[in-house]
């Protein structure tokens, strides 16, 4: 029996943990920061040792999950 390898199962696994640990300023700055530039790669994914990886990067996208499971109970 095989693991399914979907990034959606790892995501959401990542981010009830990150729910219990990010606090809402933390999470609202993710989401601030990791936004399209205008070649549609992520500008909060630049490193200098590697490409930034296509919008919405794999952070990005733990971040709104992590928000959407914490169902935002207070605004940043
Ligand atoms: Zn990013």
């Amino acid at each position: 029996m095989r693991a399914t390898k979907q990034p959606t199962d790892q995501i959401r696994g990542i981010a009830e943990i990150l729910a219990f640990t990010y606090s809402p300023s933390d999470l609202s700055r993710i989401l601030v920061e990791h936004t399209a530039d205008e070649t549609g790669h992520c500008r909060g994914c630049q490193y200098p040792t590697k490409a930034s990886p296509v919008w919405p990067c794999p952070l990005w996208e733990i971040a709104k999950e992590t928000e959407r499971i914490r169902g935002l109970p207070e605004s940043a």
